[in-house]
Protein backbone atom coordinates (compact mmCIF):
# COMPACT_ATOMS: atom_id res chain seq x y z
CA UNK A 1 0.00 0.00 0.00
CA UNK A 2 2.07 2.90 -1.06
CA UNK A 3 1.08 6.52 -2.43
CA UNK A 4 2.36 5.87 -5.80
CA UNK A 5 -0.39 3.27 -6.76
CA UNK A 6 -2.36 5.45 -9.16
CA UNK A 7 -5.60 5.72 -6.91
CA UNK A 8 -9.58 7.17 -7.48
CA UNK A 9 -8.24 9.36 -4.24
CA UNK A 10 -5.34 10.63 -5.50
CA UNK A 11 -6.15 14.56 -4.12
CA UNK A 12 -9.36 14.20 -3.46
CA UNK A 13 -10.63 15.86 -0.19
CA UNK A 14 -11.67 13.12 2.39
CA UNK A 15 -13.44 14.16 5.37
CA UNK A 16 -13.68 10.93 7.92
CA UNK A 17 -15.93 11.64 10.56
CA UNK A 18 -14.95 9.87 13.94
CA UNK A 19 -11.86 8.67 15.80
CA UNK A 20 -11.56 5.08 16.57
CA UNK A 21 -11.84 1.59 15.78
CA UNK A 22 -13.45 2.56 11.74
CA UNK A 23 -12.13 5.96 11.69
CA UNK A 24 -8.04 5.31 12.33
CA UNK A 25 -7.81 2.84 9.73
CA UNK A 26 -9.83 4.60 7.19
CA UNK A 27 -7.72 7.91 7.49
CA UNK A 28 -4.94 5.97 7.11
CA UNK A 29 -6.20 3.60 4.03
CA UNK A 30 -7.01 6.95 2.20
CA UNK A 31 -3.90 8.91 2.98
CA UNK A 32 -1.87 6.07 1.56
CA UNK A 33 -3.88 6.36 -1.39
CA UNK A 34 -2.96 10.10 -1.83
CA UNK A 35 -6.17 12.00 -0.29
CA UNK A 36 -5.75 14.95 1.44
CA UNK A 37 -7.62 13.22 4.72
CA UNK A 38 -9.21 15.73 7.60
CA UNK A 39 -10.74 13.64 10.32
CA UNK A 40 -13.39 15.35 12.68
CA UNK A 41 -13.93 14.29 15.85
CA UNK A 42 -16.98 15.69 18.32
CA UNK A 43 -14.74 14.16 21.09
CA UNK A 44 -11.80 15.77 22.47
CA UNK A 45 -10.40 13.93 25.18
CA UNK A 46 -7.05 12.38 25.92
CA UNK A 47 -7.60 9.20 24.26
CA UNK A 48 -8.71 11.19 20.96
CA UNK A 49 -5.49 13.53 21.26
CA UNK A 50 -3.41 10.73 21.37
CA UNK A 51 -5.23 9.36 18.58
CA UNK A 52 -5.13 12.60 17.03
CA UNK A 53 -1.27 13.40 16.97
CA UNK A 54 -0.22 9.05 15.69
CA UNK A 55 -2.57 10.56 12.64
CA UNK A 56 -1.00 13.99 12.53
CA UNK A 57 2.41 12.76 12.57
CA UNK A 58 1.70 10.75 9.15
CA UNK A 59 0.20 14.60 7.73
CA UNK A 60 -3.16 14.10 8.26
CA UNK A 61 -5.31 17.20 9.55
CA UNK A 62 -7.10 15.85 12.69
CA UNK A 63 -10.28 18.45 14.36
CA UNK A 64 -11.02 17.54 17.51
CA UNK A 65 -14.27 19.17 19.49
CA UNK A 66 -16.14 19.97 16.23
CA UNK A 67 -18.24 17.09 14.54
CA UNK A 68 -20.45 18.95 13.64
CA UNK A 69 -19.47 21.43 10.28
CA UNK A 70 -18.24 20.12 7.20
CA UNK A 71 -14.56 21.39 5.93
CA UNK A 72 -14.07 23.42 3.36
CA UNK A 73 -13.41 21.76 -0.24
CA UNK A 74 -14.63 18.43 1.26
CA UNK A 75 -15.86 15.76 -1.69
CA UNK A 76 -16.21 12.59 0.07
CA UNK A 77 -17.49 11.94 3.53
CA UNK A 78 -16.22 8.16 5.41
CA UNK A 79 -17.99 8.33 8.36
CA UNK A 80 -17.69 5.93 11.40
CA UNK A 81 -21.23 3.60 10.76
CA UNK A 82 -22.98 5.10 14.57
CA UNK A 83 -22.87 8.84 13.64
CA UNK A 84 -26.63 9.43 13.27
CA UNK A 85 -28.16 10.54 10.21
CA UNK A 86 -29.89 13.68 11.28
CA UNK A 87 -26.45 15.06 12.24
CA UNK A 88 -25.33 18.65 10.74
CA UNK A 89 -22.30 17.38 9.15
CA UNK A 90 -24.97 15.23 6.63
CA UNK A 91 -27.06 17.83 6.45
CA UNK A 92 -24.37 20.45 5.63
CA UNK A 93 -22.99 17.12 3.06
CA UNK A 94 -26.65 16.81 1.29
CA UNK A 95 -26.59 20.63 0.71
CA UNK A 96 -23.41 20.49 -0.97
CA UNK A 97 -23.88 17.17 -2.94
CA UNK A 98 -21.72 15.79 -1.08
CA UNK A 99 -21.39 11.82 -0.87
CA UNK A 100 -21.34 9.58 2.69
CA UNK A 101 -19.63 6.30 2.42
CA UNK A 102 -19.36 4.27 6.19
CA UNK A 103 -16.51 1.87 6.56
CA UNK A 104 -18.22 -1.23 4.93
CA UNK A 105 -18.56 1.42 1.79
CA UNK A 106 -15.18 2.25 1.99
CA UNK A 107 -13.73 -1.31 2.52
CA UNK A 108 -16.03 -2.41 -0.16
CA UNK A 109 -14.54 -0.14 -3.29
CA UNK A 110 -10.84 -0.44 -1.56
CA UNK A 111 -11.14 -4.72 -2.31
CA UNK A 112 -8.95 -5.14 -4.89
CA UNK A 113 -10.13 -6.46 -8.79
CA UNK A 114 -9.84 -10.41 -7.43
CA UNK A 115 -11.13 -9.68 -4.20
CA UNK A 116 -13.22 -12.79 -2.40
CA UNK A 117 -17.02 -12.49 -2.35
CA UNK A 118 -19.00 -12.05 0.71
CA UNK A 119 -21.65 -13.37 2.03
CA UNK A 120 -23.61 -10.91 3.84
CA UNK A 121 -25.85 -11.52 7.29
CA UNK A 122 -27.98 -9.06 9.25
CA UNK A 123 -30.96 -9.18 11.40
CA UNK A 124 -31.98 -7.65 14.63
CA UNK A 125 -30.93 -10.49 16.45
CA UNK A 126 -28.72 -13.86 15.83
CA UNK A 127 -26.32 -12.18 13.40
CA UNK A 128 -22.97 -12.93 15.11
CA UNK A 129 -24.40 -16.30 15.91
CA UNK A 130 -25.38 -16.99 12.16
CA UNK A 131 -22.37 -15.27 10.74
CA UNK A 132 -19.73 -17.21 12.99
CA UNK A 133 -21.62 -20.56 12.03
CA UNK A 134 -21.41 -19.85 8.65
CA UNK A 135 -17.28 -18.82 8.71
CA UNK A 136 -17.54 -22.52 10.85
CA UNK A 137 -18.80 -24.24 7.64
CA UNK A 138 -16.45 -22.52 5.37
CA UNK A 139 -13.94 -23.58 6.57
CA UNK A 140 -14.95 -26.96 7.19
CA UNK A 141 -15.55 -27.24 3.45
CA UNK A 142 -11.88 -26.33 3.16
CA UNK A 143 -12.39 -22.63 2.38
CA UNK A 144 -10.51 -19.97 3.20
CA UNK A 145 -12.64 -17.35 5.03
CA UNK A 146 -12.66 -14.98 8.31
CA UNK A 147 -16.12 -14.28 10.22
CA UNK A 148 -15.77 -10.46 9.54
CA UNK A 149 -17.92 -6.57 10.04
CA UNK A 150 -19.59 -5.81 12.93
CA UNK A 151 -18.42 -8.63 14.52
CA UNK A 152 -15.01 -7.17 15.90
CA UNK A 153 -12.97 -7.98 12.96
CA UNK A 154 -13.03 -4.42 10.56
CA UNK A 155 -13.27 -5.21 6.96
CA UNK A 156 -11.08 -3.06 6.28
CA UNK A 157 -8.60 -4.86 7.74
CA UNK A 158 -9.97 -8.11 6.37
CA UNK A 159 -10.15 -6.42 2.46
CA UNK A 160 -6.68 -4.67 2.81
CA UNK A 161 -4.24 -7.42 4.82
CA UNK A 162 -1.91 -10.01 3.49
CA UNK A 163 -4.44 -12.82 4.41
CA UNK A 164 -5.76 -14.01 1.06
CA UNK A 165 -9.92 -15.20 1.28
CA UNK A 166 -11.89 -17.70 -0.72
CA UNK A 167 -15.17 -15.95 0.45
CA UNK A 168 -15.84 -13.72 3.59
CA UNK A 169 -18.73 -13.73 6.27
CA UNK A 170 -19.91 -10.81 6.91
CA UNK A 171 -21.84 -9.36 9.72
CA UNK A 172 -23.49 -6.16 8.55
CA UNK A 173 -25.36 -3.73 11.27
CA UNK A 174 -28.50 -1.79 10.00
CA UNK A 175 -26.09 1.53 10.65
CA UNK A 176 -23.43 0.16 8.43
CA UNK A 177 -25.79 -1.00 5.43
CA UNK A 178 -27.64 3.18 6.19
CA UNK A 179 -24.11 3.81 4.53
CA UNK A 180 -23.59 1.38 1.92
CA UNK A 181 -24.99 2.52 -0.75
CA UNK A 182 -22.78 0.16 -3.79
CA UNK A 183 -21.96 -2.89 -1.57
CA UNK A 184 -23.26 -5.97 -3.94
CA UNK A 185 -23.04 -9.38 -1.68
CA UNK A 186 -22.83 -12.29 -3.58
CA UNK A 187 -25.98 -14.07 -1.47
CA UNK A 188 -27.01 -12.29 2.21
CA UNK A 189 -29.80 -12.96 4.62
CA UNK A 190 -31.74 -11.05 7.20
CA UNK A 191 -32.24 -13.25 9.59
CA UNK A 192 -35.54 -11.22 11.42
CA UNK A 193 -36.94 -8.00 11.71
CA UNK A 194 -38.48 -6.42 15.17
CA UNK A 195 -38.09 -2.71 16.55
CA UNK A 196 -34.54 -1.79 17.63
CA UNK A 197 -32.41 1.45 17.23
CA UNK A 198 -35.79 3.06 16.05
CA UNK A 199 -34.07 6.39 16.99
CA UNK A 200 -31.23 6.36 15.21
CA UNK A 201 -33.09 5.40 12.25
CA UNK A 202 -35.89 7.18 12.68
CA UNK A 203 -39.17 4.97 11.79
CA UNK A 204 -39.55 1.01 11.81
CA UNK A 205 -39.69 1.94 7.87
CA UNK A 206 -36.28 3.55 7.71
CA UNK A 207 -34.93 0.65 9.75
CA UNK A 208 -36.23 -2.24 7.71
CA UNK A 209 -35.18 -0.11 4.32
CA UNK A 210 -31.73 0.34 5.84
CA UNK A 211 -31.58 -3.88 6.70
CA UNK A 212 -32.64 -4.30 2.75
CA UNK A 213 -30.10 -2.91 1.01
CA UNK A 214 -28.08 -5.83 1.93
CA UNK A 215 -30.10 -8.01 -0.53
CA UNK A 216 -29.90 -4.72 -3.54
CA UNK A 217 -27.76 -6.58 -6.04
CA UNK A 218 -27.31 -9.93 -5.06
CA UNK A 219 -25.88 -12.72 -7.03
CA UNK A 220 -27.21 -15.82 -6.53
CA UNK A 221 -29.33 -16.43 -3.19
CA UNK A 222 -31.60 -13.97 -0.78
CA UNK A 223 -32.43 -15.88 2.06
CA UNK A 224 -34.93 -14.75 4.07
CA UNK A 225 -36.94 -16.25 7.35
CA UNK A 226 -40.49 -18.18 5.91
CA UNK A 227 -41.77 -16.86 9.70
CA UNK A 228 -40.75 -13.33 9.52
CA UNK A 229 -43.02 -12.31 6.77
CA UNK A 230 -41.27 -8.56 7.04
CA UNK A 231 -37.93 -10.62 5.29
CA UNK A 232 -39.64 -11.80 2.34
CA UNK A 233 -41.26 -8.39 1.92
CA UNK A 234 -37.44 -7.09 1.68
CA UNK A 235 -36.08 -9.86 -0.99
CA UNK A 236 -39.48 -8.78 -3.50
CA UNK A 237 -38.29 -5.18 -3.34
CA UNK A 238 -34.70 -5.54 -4.12
CA UNK A 239 -32.99 -5.12 -7.09
CA UNK A 240 -30.98 -7.95 -7.65
CA UNK A 241 -28.96 -9.53 -10.30
CA UNK A 242 -31.05 -11.96 -13.18
CA UNK A 243 -31.30 -15.30 -11.94
CA UNK A 244 -30.76 -14.40 -8.18
CA UNK A 245 -33.08 -16.44 -6.07
CA UNK A 246 -35.47 -16.25 -2.89
CA UNK A 247 -34.57 -18.81 -0.34
CA UNK A 248 -36.27 -19.30 2.38
CA UNK A 249 -35.67 -20.95 5.87
CA UNK A 250 -37.86 -22.37 8.27
CA UNK A 251 -38.40 -24.42 11.02
CA UNK A 252 -41.39 -26.42 9.84
CA UNK A 253 -41.37 -28.94 6.85
CA UNK A 254 -39.47 -26.55 4.12
CA UNK A 255 -40.85 -26.30 0.63
CA UNK A 256 -39.53 -26.02 -3.04
CA UNK A 257 -36.86 -23.28 -2.57
CA UNK A 258 -36.66 -23.63 0.96
CA UNK A 259 -34.24 -25.20 3.62
CA UNK A 260 -36.12 -26.51 6.71
CA UNK A 261 -36.42 -29.29 9.24
CA UNK A 262 -37.72 -32.99 9.02
CA UNK A 263 -38.14 -35.16 12.03
CA UNK A 264 -34.81 -33.97 13.37
CA UNK A 265 -33.29 -33.23 10.55
CA UNK A 266 -32.06 -29.87 8.74
CA UNK A 267 -32.93 -30.49 4.88
CA UNK A 268 -32.39 -28.62 1.76
CA UNK A 269 -34.93 -28.14 -0.83
CA UNK A 270 -33.42 -25.46 -2.59
CA UNK A 271 -29.73 -26.34 -3.52
CA UNK A 272 -31.19 -29.29 -4.82
CA UNK A 273 -31.10 -30.73 -8.30
CA UNK A 274 -34.96 -31.63 -8.42
CA UNK A 275 -36.40 -29.15 -5.96
CA UNK A 276 -39.92 -30.06 -6.31
CA UNK A 277 -38.85 -33.84 -5.78
CA UNK A 278 -35.57 -33.83 -3.74
CA UNK A 279 -34.53 -33.09 -0.58
CA UNK A 280 -30.79 -33.39 0.76
CA UNK A 281 -30.22 -33.99 4.44
CA UNK A 282 -27.66 -31.24 6.00
CA UNK A 283 -27.17 -32.48 9.73
CA UNK A 284 -29.26 -33.41 12.74
CA UNK A 285 -31.23 -30.95 15.35
CA UNK A 286 -28.41 -32.27 17.38
CA UNK A 287 -25.67 -30.80 15.69
CA UNK A 288 -26.27 -27.07 16.33
CA UNK A 289 -25.28 -25.35 19.43
CA UNK A 290 -27.08 -25.21 21.50
CA UNK A 291 -30.32 -26.52 19.70
CA UNK A 292 -33.02 -23.87 21.13
CA UNK A 293 -35.36 -23.22 18.37
CA UNK A 294 -33.83 -19.84 17.07
CA UNK A 295 -30.49 -21.52 16.99
CA UNK A 296 -31.79 -23.85 14.51
CA UNK A 297 -33.09 -20.92 12.39
CA UNK A 298 -29.72 -19.34 12.64
CA UNK A 299 -28.48 -22.68 11.58
CA UNK A 300 -30.75 -23.08 8.69
CA UNK A 301 -29.30 -19.13 7.66
CA UNK A 302 -25.95 -20.18 7.44
CA UNK A 303 -26.50 -23.41 5.99
CA UNK A 304 -28.17 -21.63 2.94
CA UNK A 305 -25.56 -18.93 2.44
CA UNK A 306 -23.24 -21.64 2.12
CA UNK A 307 -25.16 -23.92 -0.05
CA UNK A 308 -25.60 -20.80 -2.32
CA UNK A 309 -21.80 -20.94 -2.41
CA UNK A 310 -21.92 -24.22 -3.65
CA UNK A 311 -20.96 -25.74 -0.25
CA UNK A 312 -21.09 -29.38 0.13
CA UNK A 313 -24.01 -31.06 3.14
CA UNK A 314 -21.36 -32.63 4.54
CA UNK A 315 -19.67 -29.66 5.44
CA UNK A 316 -22.65 -27.78 6.66
CA UNK A 317 -22.88 -30.91 8.97
CA UNK A 318 -19.16 -30.57 10.37
CA UNK A 319 -19.02 -26.62 10.54
CA UNK A 320 -22.05 -26.86 12.78
CA UNK A 321 -21.05 -29.81 14.87
CA UNK A 322 -17.30 -27.67 15.32
CA UNK A 323 -19.42 -24.59 16.03
CA UNK A 324 -19.58 -23.22 19.91
CA UNK A 325 -21.55 -19.88 20.43
CA UNK A 326 -19.46 -17.11 22.15
CA UNK A 327 -19.68 -16.35 25.76
CA UNK A 328 -23.42 -15.25 27.67
CA UNK A 329 -25.29 -16.17 24.44
CA UNK A 330 -27.39 -19.30 26.40
CA UNK A 331 -24.30 -20.43 28.05
CA UNK A 332 -25.14 -23.25 30.57
CA UNK A 333 -23.51 -21.94 33.87
CA UNK A 334 -24.37 -25.11 36.38
CA UNK A 335 -26.97 -27.73 37.50
CA UNK A 336 -27.85 -27.00 40.97
CA UNK A 337 -29.80 -29.50 42.97
CA UNK A 338 -31.79 -30.14 39.73
CA UNK A 339 -31.92 -26.51 37.77
CA UNK A 340 -30.08 -25.44 35.02
CA UNK A 341 -28.71 -21.86 35.21
CA UNK A 342 -28.93 -20.29 31.56
CA UNK A 343 -26.72 -17.02 30.80
CA UNK A 344 -28.29 -15.50 27.89
CA UNK A 345 -26.92 -11.89 28.65
CA UNK A 346 -26.47 -10.98 25.38
CA UNK A 347 -30.55 -11.09 25.13
CA UNK A 348 -30.46 -7.25 25.60
CA UNK A 349 -34.05 -6.82 23.96
CA UNK A 350 -37.36 -8.42 24.11
CA UNK A 351 -36.76 -10.25 20.44
CA UNK A 352 -34.33 -11.93 21.62
CA UNK A 353 -35.67 -12.65 25.59
CA UNK A 354 -38.57 -14.00 24.03
CA UNK A 355 -36.75 -16.56 21.71
CA UNK A 356 -34.46 -17.44 24.63
CA UNK A 357 -37.71 -17.80 26.80
CA UNK A 358 -38.87 -19.88 24.06
CA UNK A 359 -36.55 -22.34 24.60
CA UNK A 360 -37.04 -23.80 27.50
CA UNK A 361 -40.56 -25.16 29.41
CA UNK A 362 -40.52 -23.87 33.13
CA UNK A 363 -38.29 -21.09 34.12
CA UNK A 364 -37.52 -18.52 36.58
CA UNK A 365 -36.61 -15.83 34.68
CA UNK A 366 -34.18 -13.12 35.59
CA UNK A 367 -34.79 -9.49 33.91
CA UNK A 368 -34.23 -6.03 33.87
CA UNK A 369 -32.04 -3.37 33.24
CA UNK A 370 -32.47 -0.39 30.61
CA UNK A 371 -35.35 -0.56 28.56
CA UNK A 372 -34.45 1.45 25.57
CA UNK A 373 -37.45 2.56 25.08
CA UNK A 374 -39.24 -0.74 24.74
CA UNK A 375 -42.72 -2.40 26.16
CA UNK A 376 -43.23 -5.87 27.30
CA UNK A 377 -46.88 -6.65 27.18
CA UNK A 378 -46.42 -8.70 23.93
CA UNK A 379 -42.62 -10.20 25.32
CA UNK A 380 -44.73 -11.43 28.61
CA UNK A 381 -48.03 -12.26 27.01
CA UNK A 382 -46.25 -14.84 25.22
CA UNK A 383 -43.74 -16.19 27.33
CA UNK A 384 -46.42 -15.94 30.69
CA UNK A 385 -47.52 -19.76 30.49
CA UNK A 386 -43.17 -20.95 30.67
CA UNK A 387 -42.98 -18.73 34.00
CA UNK A 388 -42.50 -20.12 37.38
CA UNK A 389 -41.28 -16.92 38.44
CA UNK A 390 -39.57 -13.66 38.04
CA UNK A 391 -36.51 -11.53 39.82
CA UNK A 392 -36.11 -7.94 38.76
CA UNK A 393 -32.78 -5.91 38.78
CA UNK A 394 -32.15 -2.87 37.02
CA UNK A 395 -33.38 0.76 36.17
CA UNK A 396 -36.91 -0.09 34.16
CA UNK A 397 -37.59 -3.13 35.92
CA UNK A 398 -41.01 -1.20 37.11
CA UNK A 399 -42.14 -1.45 32.93
CA UNK A 400 -41.66 -5.76 33.36
CA UNK A 401 -43.50 -5.59 36.51
CA UNK A 402 -46.61 -3.96 35.06
CA UNK A 403 -46.64 -6.27 32.38
CA UNK A 404 -46.49 -9.15 34.42
CA UNK A 405 -49.21 -7.26 36.67
CA UNK A 406 -50.87 -7.56 33.25
CA UNK A 407 -50.22 -10.58 31.54
CA UNK A 408 -49.50 -12.69 34.56
CA UNK A 409 -50.76 -12.15 37.33
CA UNK A 410 -50.42 -15.35 39.08
CA UNK A 411 -46.48 -15.46 38.12
CA UNK A 412 -44.57 -15.19 41.42
CA UNK A 413 -42.44 -11.51 40.87
CA UNK A 414 -39.41 -10.53 43.72
CA UNK A 415 -38.63 -6.94 42.78
CA UNK A 416 -34.76 -6.14 43.78
CA UNK A 417 -34.91 -2.55 44.42
CA UNK A 418 -31.40 -1.81 43.84
CA UNK A 419 -29.23 -1.22 40.80
CA UNK A 420 -25.86 -2.08 42.18
CA UNK A 421 -23.78 -4.74 40.83
CA UNK A 422 -24.22 -6.86 43.68
CA UNK A 423 -27.43 -7.16 43.00
CA UNK A 424 -26.55 -9.88 41.00
CA UNK A 425 -26.15 -12.60 43.61
CA UNK A 426 -28.84 -11.48 45.33
CA UNK A 427 -31.07 -11.99 42.45
CA UNK A 428 -29.82 -15.79 41.70
CA UNK A 429 -30.58 -16.70 45.21
CA UNK A 430 -33.68 -15.66 45.20
CA UNK A 431 -34.73 -17.30 41.94
CA UNK A 432 -32.80 -20.38 43.02
CA UNK A 433 -35.39 -20.03 45.98
CA UNK A 434 -38.29 -19.98 43.46
CA UNK A 435 -36.37 -22.54 41.19
CA UNK A 436 -37.91 -26.54 41.89
CA UNK A 437 -35.94 -29.57 40.03
CA UNK A 438 -36.13 -29.73 36.10
CA UNK A 439 -36.36 -25.62 35.76
CA UNK A 440 -34.74 -22.96 34.22
CA UNK A 441 -32.94 -20.38 35.84
CA UNK A 442 -32.42 -18.06 32.91
CA UNK A 443 -30.81 -14.80 32.78
CA UNK A 444 -32.26 -13.31 29.32
CA UNK A 445 -32.92 -9.20 30.28
CA UNK A 446 -34.55 -7.95 27.18
CA UNK A 447 -33.07 -4.95 28.26
CA UNK A 448 -29.36 -3.30 28.37
CA UNK A 449 -27.38 -3.81 31.35
CA UNK A 450 -25.48 -0.16 31.50
CA UNK A 451 -27.29 1.09 34.89
CA UNK A 452 -25.66 -1.63 36.56
CA UNK A 453 -22.44 -3.32 34.50
CA UNK A 454 -20.12 -1.97 31.73
CA UNK A 455 -21.37 -4.31 29.02
CA UNK A 456 -23.66 -7.35 28.60
CA UNK A 457 -20.32 -9.42 29.41
CA UNK A 458 -19.85 -8.04 32.66
CA UNK A 459 -23.41 -8.97 33.72
CA UNK A 460 -23.28 -12.44 32.20
CA UNK A 461 -20.14 -12.52 34.06
CA UNK A 462 -21.59 -11.38 37.71
CA UNK A 463 -24.37 -13.93 37.17
CA UNK A 464 -21.87 -16.77 36.49
CA UNK A 465 -19.97 -15.97 39.74
CA UNK A 466 -23.18 -15.70 41.85
CA UNK A 467 -24.42 -18.93 40.21
CA UNK A 468 -21.07 -20.39 41.39
CA UNK A 469 -21.04 -19.60 44.67
CA UNK A 470 -24.27 -20.54 45.44
CA UNK A 471 -22.96 -24.20 44.05
CA UNK A 472 -19.82 -23.74 46.14
CA UNK A 473 -22.44 -23.77 49.33
CA UNK A 474 -24.36 -26.56 47.96
P1 LIG B 1 -26.52 -10.12 17.25
O1 LIG B 1 -25.13 -10.18 16.68
O2 LIG B 1 -27.56 -9.86 16.19
O3 LIG B 1 -26.68 -9.24 18.45
P2 LIG B 1 -26.13 -12.69 18.61
O4 LIG B 1 -25.84 -13.87 17.76
O5 LIG B 1 -25.00 -12.05 19.34
O6 LIG B 1 -26.89 -11.60 17.73
O7 LIG B 1 -27.27 -13.09 19.63
C1 LIG B 1 -27.79 -12.13 20.50
C2 LIG B 1 -28.95 -12.65 21.31
O8 LIG B 1 -30.10 -12.71 20.47
C3 LIG B 1 -28.77 -14.06 21.82
O9 LIG B 1 -28.25 -14.07 23.11
C4 LIG B 1 -30.17 -14.62 21.82
O10 LIG B 1 -30.83 -14.23 23.02
C5 LIG B 1 -30.85 -13.87 20.71
N1 LIG B 1 -30.94 -14.55 19.42
C6 LIG B 1 -29.97 -15.19 18.72
N2 LIG B 1 -30.46 -15.65 17.55
C7 LIG B 1 -31.75 -15.24 17.49
C8 LIG B 1 -32.79 -15.38 16.52
N3 LIG B 1 -32.59 -16.00 15.36
N4 LIG B 1 -34.00 -14.84 16.82
C9 LIG B 1 -34.21 -14.20 17.96
N5 LIG B 1 -33.29 -14.04 18.92
C10 LIG B 1 -32.07 -14.56 18.68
Amino acid sequence: MTSSVPSEFQGKHVTVAGLGVSGVPAAKALHARGAIVTVVNDGDDARAREQAAALEALGITVRLGDGATLPEGTELIVTAPGWQPDKPLFRAAEQAGVPVWGDVELAWRLRGPDAAPWLAVTGTNGKTTTVQMLASILKAAGLRTAAVGNIGVSLLDAVLGEERYDVLAVELSSYQLHWSPSLRAHSAAVLNLAPDHLDWHGSMEAYARDKGRIYEGNKVACVYNAADKATEDLVREADVEEGCRAVGFTLGTPGPSQLGVVEGILVDRAFVADRQRNAQELAEVSDVHPPAPHNIANALAAAALARAFGVPATAVRDGLRAFRPDAHRIALVAGIDGVAYVDDSKATNTHAAEASLAAYESIVWIAGGLAKGATFDELVARSAKRLRGVVLIGADRALIRDALARHAPEVPVVDLDRTDTGAMLQAVTEAKRLAQPGDTVLLAPACASMDMFTNYNQRGDAFAAAVRELEAEA
